[in-house]
């Protein structure tokens, strides 16, 4: 990500940023909120958008297109389930704290152990 493009996005406007957003994410990624402790992404400059489901985990930013892997991803609930037999571990802050990771490095965040999802 260059220079140019990170000043472009955090340049936009509110409905601008929405037409990015669905055309490198999809517009089924949910809006996350700054004042609960999101980092905005040091590569492209915006706050990530997330998608959580039963069996995903993902949070994403304009640094990748729609059909990249997302630069972050935690273990989903129903994997956690099936390998553990309970909940508990299920962390639903994880992924913000392994975003936060991921805005601060540049580092993707999206491996998970082999047989997790
Ligand atoms: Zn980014």
């Amino acid at each position: 990500m260059d220079h140019y493009l990170k000043a472009h996005f955090e340049s936009l406007k509110p409905e601008e940023l929405e037409k990015v957003f669905a055309y490198k994410c999809g517009d089924w990624y949910d809006k996350v909120d700054e004042q609960d402790g999101w980092l905005k992404c040091g590569q492209c400059g915006v706050l990530p958008r997330t998608w959580c489901f039963n069996n995903g985990r993902y949070a994403t930013c304009l640094c990748v297109d729609k059909y990249d892997e997302k630069p972050v991803r935690t273990e989903s609930v129903l994997s956690i389930r099936k390998r553990t037999g309970l909940t508990v571990e299920f962390k639903p802050d994880n992924l913000r704290l392994r975003w936060n990771v991921y805005a601060e490095t540049g580092i993707p965040q999206n491996k998970l152990p082999e047989g997790c999802w």
